[in-house]
């Protein structure tokens, strides 16, 4: 079985442009190989947001390289759009993975008809790092509706499957590399032990409620950080508990990282930034 290594949190909070309230709870300033392939995790909320009326709520145009951006939707909506072309809308329970690959530039903004209203907010944004033979190839995007996740029922609570398998059981998310991801929900005292494969890094964030792991108490907007060795990992929830599980297999490649950019390398990163100031990533098209 796998075991707690650590309980990551943080307490502060800042602004994505002026539509996410978000907790990095990991990124790739500190230890990488730890959270590999993952890179960074940004949780958007709780937030109870106004009405808009017609402003829009995000963030404008920006670049990325190097790596995937996965958009998990959990009260509110997202609008992605961005310069290859691809764009949509999602709500909760959805899932945008946008592969930036060589180079994209995108924007993020609250749901038309969630702008209008308001209401609460939940968002996690994960980014998912690309194996160096795959930072070349052109920008893709898959839009993750909830009719595409199969939906496991567990003894006491139930795992949808947005990446990766469980039992026999597939996620619709294409991956470069081996990952499981995983929106489970417990309820309340319920104990189970979830299937994390052996030789993946492991991350459980806690989005509500309570678990605790090998005695050790993981409250909201906490990720607890499992071994990689081991099989399995037995949780048990203190009130109705949301969790994002997130499996993978290690890259054993340098991360090296500025901003919206990860590479490799340094030379990488400015060649990603003289790229980016020369105009040689292309613009957001018109709106259709
Ligand atoms: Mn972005």
């Amino acid at each position: 079985m796998k075991t707690l290594i650590e309980v990551l949190s943080n307490p502060h909070r800042h602004w994505v442009g002026d539509g996410f309230p978000v907790r990095s709870l990991f990124s790739y300033q500190g230890d990488t190989r730890a959270i590999s392939p993952f890179l960074l995790f940004d949780y958007a909320g709780p937030w109870a947001f106004e009405p808009a009326g017609a402003h829009r709520r995000g963030v404008g145009p920006h670049p990325h390289r190097g790596f995937e951006t996965v958009t998990i939707v959990y009260e509110g909506g997202v609008s992605h759009r961005d310069s290859a072309g691809h764009g949509g809308t999602i709500g909760p329970g959805e899932v945008q993975w946008m592969t930036a690959g060589s180079g994209i530039v995108h924007e993020e903004y609250h749901a038309p008809d969630f702008a209008k209203t308001g209401g609460a907010f939940r968002v996690v944004q994960l980014w998912v790092n690309l194996p160096a033979k795959d930072k070349g190839p052109p920008a893709a995007y898959q839009a993750i509706t909830r009719d595409m996740i199969p939906e496991i029922p567990l003894a006491a609570g139930r795992a949808r499957l947005i990446a990766g398998a469980f039992g026999d059981a597939r996620g619709p998310a294409k991956t470069f590399t081996p990952i499981n991801l995983w929106d489970v929900r417990l309820v309340a005292d319920a104990e189970v032990t979830l299937p994390v494969p052996d030789g993946h890094n492991s991350l459980l964030a806690v989005l509500s409620g309570q678990l605790s792991i090998d005695g050790q108490a993981v409250d909201e907007a906490e990720i607890a950080r499992l071994t990689e060795a081991g099989a399995g990992v037995t949780v048990k929830a203190h009130g109705d508990t949301v969790l994002l599980v997130m499996t993978g297999v290690p890259i054993d490649e340098p991360v090296v990282g500025h901003g919206p950019f990860v590479m490799n390398t340094h030379a990488q990163i400015r060649q990603a930034i003289a790229d980016f100031n020369s105009g040689r990533f292309t613009a957001i098209g018109p709106s259709s």
